[in-house]
């Protein structure tokens, strides 16, 4: 597998201004130094509380929104600093799929409108061959080309997300943002959807960055997990090592407050304490210090560094002293 998505200091910060003036009073750092690598067929997952950052990340990928700064690279192609008639090119190979199709879909347009515009758009259909490729695209994402007469309104919640998906499909991405799928539908349908996107992938090789606070779809659908807390990557490993053996606090309670498979298993870990603190103020050193049951002195003054433990990266000054129970180990310094 070769690297296809490079992402390297990421940041997004929204400016805060308040009363009659309008004066700055600070800014909101919803995204703060973000790295990572998505390799070509490969999941990221991008998981954490509500308002963590997550979807910002996605949103500026894409440029959706601006980056206050740092690099996107697709295939080695810088993203962020395009002018807008080579973005428009570059869209063709980054998409993104919303939690709430409905509201992502035009409801006066009819599924043959929205999946015929993009392919007509980017000269991947003639004229002459459009109504064939829509009807492809349809069977390809689970619905039939009849549907392509249909609006948005006619269809229920998780065709409508097929509908979504066909037409990110439509220009044949090499990535796709999935920006909490499947949030919106019932549990039956949800795995559903998530089998289509991992055919699709299988079938296109397709990578993507799949953003959800849903630990239970994460654990089925993702290569690699990377944890965020209040706009910084706090941990990133491979799946299986994360959920098996999570090496930093924040990604020990969120696992610990998922529910359990089997209820009658015992959780005899405390919940995770107190919200999440404000972007615009957030906490001095490790920015989880005030709700980490480990937090010592140190973690007051001093910002942990991601770095590498093991496959994974953490943010913790104990990380590589965490125990597979959770525990510091005696020996850890201070
Ligand atoms: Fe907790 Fe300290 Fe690690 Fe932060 S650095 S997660 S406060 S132990
Ligand atoms: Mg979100």
């Amino acid at each position: 597998m070769s690297t296809m998505l490079e992402v390297r200091g990421l940041t997004k910060h929204f400016p805060v201004r308040r009363g009659p003036l309008q004066r700055l009073v600070g800014h909101v750092k919803a995204v703060e130094d973000v790295s990572f690598d998505v390799e070509q067929g490969e999941t990221l997952a991008i998981v954490g509380e509500s308002g963590c950052g997550k979807s910002t990340i996605g949103r500026t990928l894409l440029r959706l929104i601006e980056a206050t700064a740092g690099s996107v690279r697709l295939d080695g192609e810088h993203v962020l600093n395009q002018p807008a008639a080579k973005m428009r090119e570059m869209r063709k190979q980054m998409q993104i799929i919303f939690q709430d199709p409905f509201g992502s879909l035009n409801p006066r347009m009819t599924v043959w409108e929205t999946l015929a515009e993009p392919l007509l758009l980017h000269g991947l259909a003639t004229p002459k061959d459009v109504r064939e490729k829509v009807s492809n695209l349809l069977e390809t994402c689970g619905l039939q080309p009849w549907h392509a007469e249909r609006y948005p309104h006619e269809f229920s919640g998780g065709q409508r997300q097929r509908v979504g998906i066909a037409r990110a499909l439509a220009t044949r991405p090499k990535l796709i943002v999935c920006d909490e799928p499947v949030s919106a539908l019932d549990v039956s349908v949800q795995a559903q959807i998530v089998n289509l996107l991992q055919d699709l992938q299988k079938q296109f090789g397709i990578g993507y960055v799949f953003i959800s606070h849903d630990l239970a779809v994460v654990r089925h659908m993702a290569d690699r997990v990377a944890v965020v807390y209040l706009g910084r990557i706090v941990e990133e490993a491979p799946a299986a090592d994360l959920f098996a053996w999570p090496k930093h606090p924040y990604t020990r309670s969120l696992i610990d407050a998922a529910p359990r498979p089997d209820p009658n298993l015992k959780n005899d870990r405390p919940p995770l304490e107190g919200d999440q603190p404000s972007a615009l103020y957030p906490p001095s050193g490790c920015a989880f210090h005030p709700r980490c049951p480990l937090a010592t002195d140190r973690c007051r003054s001093e910002r942990p560094v991601l770095r590498d433990v093991g496959a994974a990266r953490v943010a913790c000054h104990f990380a590589e002293n965490v125990t597979a129970t959770g525990q510091v180990e005696a020996s850890a310094p201070p």
